[in-house]
């Protein structure tokens, strides 16, 4: 892991000054990042772990220690939001809430991570109503 290769929004343009990310990302979701101490019990125990760039233990990491490059990564992205990290978090930190967190900040900037003029035909006819209505949801501001 530690590859974020995908670039979605360019991080220079959201004018965060040193240590604003993970002050606007505790703002969003109320939860204590510094609390973490990177046991990556979440990490193990996440579905999707294997298809991320950087692990959910990784992503709260890199907030820290303010590597906005994370705002690009696929795993927040990926996140399913199935609370599988939160549950067994020994600190009680609901990653799942920081991941919303991350894509929030992106969406906010009405940079949409799924544009719909670039899901080829076949897709929009093959894949069901709902399920295009959950990734709007999730990947459109
Ligand atoms: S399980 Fe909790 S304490 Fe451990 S790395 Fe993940 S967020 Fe940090
Ligand atoms: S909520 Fe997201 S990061 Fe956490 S275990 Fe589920 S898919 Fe992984």
């Amino acid at each position: 892991m530690n590859n974020v290769t995908e670039k979605i929004i360019d991080v220079n343009s959201l004018n965060l000054k040193k240590g604003d990310l993970v002050k606007e990302v505790e703002e969003l979701c109320g939860e204590n990042l510094f609390g973490c101490y990177q046991c990556g019990t979440c990490s193990a125990g996440c579905p999707f772990v294997d298809d991320m760039d950087l692990s959910p233990d990784e992503v709260i990491r890199y907030v820290i220690i303010d590597r906005k490059e994370v705002l690009n990564s696929k795993t927040i992205w990926l996140c399913a939001s199935c609370y599988a990290c939160a549950e067994r978090c020994p600190r009680d930190i609901n990653i799942t809430k920081i991941m919303e967190s991350l894509r929030q900040i992106i969406l906010r900037k009405n940079v949409d991570k799924t544009k719909i003029v670039n899901i080829p035909k076949e897709e929009k006819e093959s894949i069901p109503q709902l399920a295009f209505v959950c990734l709007f949801r999730k990947n459109v501001g």
